[in-house]
């Protein structure tokens, strides 16, 4: 979608620190951390949200959790991460591009901090 910020930087049309990227996702710190450690996860594809999945989606979103695993080795989360989704506005979701949130050391959160 051309008017989707997440799509623009997957398409590097706007900048980002970008930590991991191949054909199919995007990884990239949050501009506005809510950990040590909050990367954001998104697919190339334009998904509004989870709510907006196809089953044809499966392999992709597969593909983009076993991820999380290199992306959080690779940002130091020897002890573990947390994976957050917000979909749609009861979701508390702000950016209509699905992502990811992967988080490290929110031990002393409580689970809807954001
Ligand atoms: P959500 O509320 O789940 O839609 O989360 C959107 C996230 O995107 C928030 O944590 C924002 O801080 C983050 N965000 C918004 N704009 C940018 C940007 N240009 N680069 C990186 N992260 C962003
Ligand atoms: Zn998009």
């Amino acid at each position: 979608m051309t008017d989707c910020l997440f799509c623009k930087i997957a398409a590097g049309e706007i900048p980002a620190d970008i930590v991991y990227q191949d054909d199919q996702m995007v990884a990239f710190k949050d501009i506005a951390p809510k950990a040590s450690v909050h990367i954001l996860l998104i697919p190339r594809k334009h998904i509004v949200s989870l709510a907006e999945l196809e089953p044809g989606d499966s392999g992709l979103i597969g593909e983009m959790l076993l991820k999380t695993q290199q992306i959080a080795a690779e940002a130091g989360l020897k002890e573990g991460y947390r994976v957050i989704a917000n979909s749609g506005d009861g979701g508390g979701q702000e950016v209509p591009h699905l992502h990811f949130h992967i988080l490290g050391d929110v031990r002393d959160d409580n689970w809807v901090g954001f």
